[in-house]
């Protein structure tokens, strides 16, 4: 959960409360460390265990430092989150505190050095959120099974105290952060400063799997060469994967982009030929959409093109694809869609994008843009089209035709006599 600060977030520019913030957070660290050294007991084993831990920390972050580094830098601004944890909750539930901030500190370290050199200062506030995790963490451990060390041990206590120790770790670091989100940028959103859920998911991916680490450097040490590989593999695969999907989305409204709208057309309408099925082709332009930005300002125009964008999903089924084409011009893909049900859908959209009234800020405040409209063209396969190029013509045509006469309509694309069918 690195590395979760606005961009431009500098340090010593930053309001006195940040800056105050920022520094208590990192006294606390320092505190933290200097406390861990009491009592310190270190055998051979705890520096063969950390040595291992490093060693899989940088091997993670080396293995995909081609695409991790891409990620950070689209990130910048907002979340950043990855698999590190996995290494850091497995050296808190089985090194002694002071080898588990080394495998932090190093692995913050190489982070920075080897993926993007943002402000230290940064790197040093995230590091220390997780060292502050790791001290109340490492409490929980040796509060709900006081006798053992290291404190994670088998059978029903330890699995209670892992996942205390896990909830504490990932609460106090999580709150910490978003503590300092809010601070730095108070006019962010709950939602914005919470962050993404699936970034959550992966956080709580990484601390399962760093159980699983620790479970194996305890009992089974030679095995955990085999969990590295599969942390490797799997991490390499799923990141490509969301470098892929970021590729078919349109960013401002996340709805597909025209590429992937149209590679998908072309696969569902070849499951439709396969399948002697319909399938329903909309085309929505927005109305006198240049009016809005003219009154309300640019900013305002993406902000009701997002909340139509949103609209316009909510309005239709898992199965069917909205994609934007651009601008304020969208398509709604409707596989096994009658031409009566296209047209039922269409006429959905268009009541329901009249009656959107959607909050906007503008320059001269907030308000309200409503007395919106759209125009639809529809186009149904095989009445209107047998291929692609000719059904999306189809429905482009429809669009031009429903703006022509008088928009704020639904225009059918006439079906073309078998004479005509392409
Ligand atoms: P109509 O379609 O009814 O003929 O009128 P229109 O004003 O909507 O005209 P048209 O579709 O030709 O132009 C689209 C306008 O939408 C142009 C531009 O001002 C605006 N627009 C296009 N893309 C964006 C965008 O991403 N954000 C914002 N805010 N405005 C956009
Ligand atoms: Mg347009
Ligand atoms: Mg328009």
């Amino acid at each position: 959960m690195s590395k979760w600060l606005p961009a431009h977030w500098a340090l010593w520019s930053a309001p006195r409360v940040v800056l105050g913030y920022v520094l208590v957070v990192d006294a606390l660290a320092l505190t933290v460390i200097g406390a861990s050294f009491i009592g310190l007991d270190v055998h051979s084993h705890d520096w063969i265990r950390f040595g291992a831990l490093v060693m899989g920390s940088v091997l993670h972050v080396e293995a995909g430092r081609e695409i991790e580094r891409l990620r950070v830098v689209v990130s910048e601004g907002t979340t950043y989150v990855n698999l590190k944890s996995m290494w850091m909750f497995a050296a808190v539930l089985i090194l002694p505190p002071p080898l588990a901030v080394a495998v932090i500190a190093v692995s913050y370290i190489h982070s920075w050095a080897r993926l993007r050199r943002s402000p230290p200062h940064r790197g040093f506030f995230s590091a220390s959120t997780v060292i502050l995790g790791s001290a109340v963490a490492t409490m929980c451990l040796r509060t709900v099974n006081p006798d053992n060390h290291p404190a994670f041990a088998g059978g029903f206590i330890g699995l209670v105290a892992v996942t205390a120790a896990a909830l504490a770790y990932w609460l106090i670091n999580f709150a910490l952060v978003v503590g300092a989100v809010l601070l730095s940028n108070p006019d962010a959103n709950a939602s914005k400063a919470l962050g993404q859920l699936s970034d959550q998911l992966i956080v709580a991916g990484a601390i399962g799997l760093g159980v699983s680490t620790a479970a194996l450097l305890m009992y089974q040490p030679w095995l955990s060469v085999a969990l590295l590989i599969t942390v490797l593999g799997l991490h390499r695969a799923l990141l490509v994967g969301q470098f892929q999907f970021a590729a078919r989305t349109d960013p401002s409204t996340g709805l597909a982009n025209t590429m992937f709208w149209h590679e998908i057309a072309a696969k569902e309408l070849e499951r439709a030929q396969n399948t002697h099925s319909q399938l329903g082709v909309l085309y929505l332009d927005l109305d006198h959409f240049k009016a809005v930005n003219d009154t309300y300002g640019h900013l305002a125009g993406d902000q009701v093109l997002k909340a139509i964008a949103a609209e316009l999903k909510h309005e239709v089924r898992t199965d069917d694809l909205v994609g934007r084409l651009g601008g304020e011009e969208f398509a709604i893909l409707l596989p096994s869609t009658s031409a009566d049900d296209t047209l039922r859908t269409a006429e959905r959209i268009r009541r329901r994008v009249a009656s959107l009234a959607i909050p906007v800020n503008t320059p001269s405040g907030d308000t309200v843009v409503d007395g919106l409209s759209c125009s639809i063209g529809a186009a149904t396969y095989p009445a209107a089209g047998q291929d692609l190029d000719v059904l999306l013509m189809a429905a482009d045509t429809a669009t031009y035709a429903a703006k022509e006469s008088g928009r704020n309509r639904v225009v059918t694309a006439p079906s073309r006599t078998p004479g005509q069918l392409s």
